[in-house]
């Protein structure tokens, strides 16, 4: 067990860092952050926050020296940044970040373990696509395999008239075949050291542009059926990775059952609302399983519950939310800059307490 006063080291500054470092402060940690310049919105709840390159070999080891043990908010840390720590630092094996980087990877990882994910072929030239195409048809989905998040470095098919007009982006390419879903959900689940899981309940996640835009619970009949499949599923991902910490995969709730589309080697947008609404939050047993500290309970507390994004302007007017009925509980990130699709923030409510 990692000793109260001990430093725990977060790769990535932003929200979810953030949150993390709330957590892990509370237990009595004391935290450290590392993230390229930018506006590093964990740095106001770090002790410590190196803002420097992620191949700023003479930072990292300055990091590496304050840190206890270390953890990420960000799954696209390079892989030789990792490398370069020792790993006696490192909470969970790095090949989760890995396998999480490459959209390719991430499917191939849980179709072999059972999974079942959307049709899909990787695309590295205007030959592979127009075979995808051939082989997948449309509609489709074309998406960067590398560090696109949010709907971002994603570009929907919906014809081979539309897929004229695209150019390639010069980086490699997954085309998926679009699912004809009737809603999503996320299993997030919490692995300690021992190899014990506890998952959270899943909620209906709503996104906007391929962005989340709301979660909520309960999350429907049609969900809640196929629960148990994709907790299987990510159990077993989990177990392959050695994984500690929480992870995240998310599904297309589909009449044929839940087909896996990607994972998360971290706290999850979708979990945001296990702050105010389950026994534990999301980002606290993070801290107690990287800290090997007994998990806590993952139940949920209320009937109903709604985790709403904040996001670009929205934020500006954001306080208003707290005079409406409800106990809203809301949550900004301190970014300075509203800009147009960027999280700002989010608003759980929660309501109709549990026995
Ligand atoms: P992703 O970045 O892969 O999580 O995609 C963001 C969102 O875009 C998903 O949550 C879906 O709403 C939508 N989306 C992505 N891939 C597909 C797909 N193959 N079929 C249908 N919708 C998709």
């Amino acid at each position: 067990m990692l000793a109260p006063g001990s430093t725990i080291g977060i790769l990535g500054g932003g929200q979810l860092g953030r949150m993390l470092a709330m957590a892990a402060v509370q237990l009595g940690y004391r935290v450290a952050g590392y993230a390229p310049p930018g506006e590093n919105v964990a740095l106001e709840v770090s002790g410590w926050f190196w803002e420097a390159d992620w191949a700023d070999r003479g930072a990292l080891a300055e990091f590496a020296q304050a840190c206890d043990v270390v953890t990420w908010e960000f799954e696209n840390v390079p892989l030789a940044m990792i490398a370069a720590l020792p790993a006696s630092l490192l909470a969970c094996p790095a090949r989760a970040l890995e396998v999480a980087q490459d959209r390719l990877a991430e499917k191939r990882f849980a179709e072999d373990l059972g999974g079942r994910a959307a049709p899909h072929t990787r695309v590295e030239s205007d030959e592979d696509f127009a075979r995808a195409l051939d082989r997948i048809g449309t509609p489709g989905i074309l998406k960067t395999a590398r560090e696109g998040y949010d709907g971002k470095g994603q570009w929907r098919i919906g014809s081979s008239q539309d897929a004229l007009g695209v150019r390639l982006p010069g980086q490699p390419c997954i085309y998926e075949g679009m699912v004809a879903f009737e809603a999503e959900f996320s299993v997030i689940l919490v692995r300690a050291a021992t190899g014990e899981v506890r998952f959270w309940d899943s909620t209906a996640n709503r996104h906007e542009g391929g962005m989340l835009a709301q979660s909520t619970l309960p999350a429907g009949a049609l969900i809640e059926a196929q629960v148990p499949e994709a907790r299987a599923l990510a159990a077993k991902v989990a177990q392959a990775l050695g994984y500690v910490g929480v992870l995240t995969l998310e599904f297309f709730a589909t009449r044929n059952g839940p087909v896996f589309n990607e994972m998360a080697p971290r706290v999850h947008n979708s979990g945001h609302w296990t702050i105010e609404g389950a026994a534990t939050s999301q980002f606290e047993n993070h801290i107690r399983a990287i800290a090997g500290l007994p998990l806590g309970g993952t139940a949920t507390r209320f009937a109903r519950i709604e985790m709403r994004n904040i996001v670009g302007e929205e934020a500006l007017e954001s306080h208003k939310i707290l005079a409406e009925p409800g106990e809203p509980h809301l949550h900004l990130y301190g970014k300075r800059e509203a800009r147009k699709g960027r999280k700002m923030g989010h608003v759980t409510r929660v309501g109709q307490a549990l026995p």
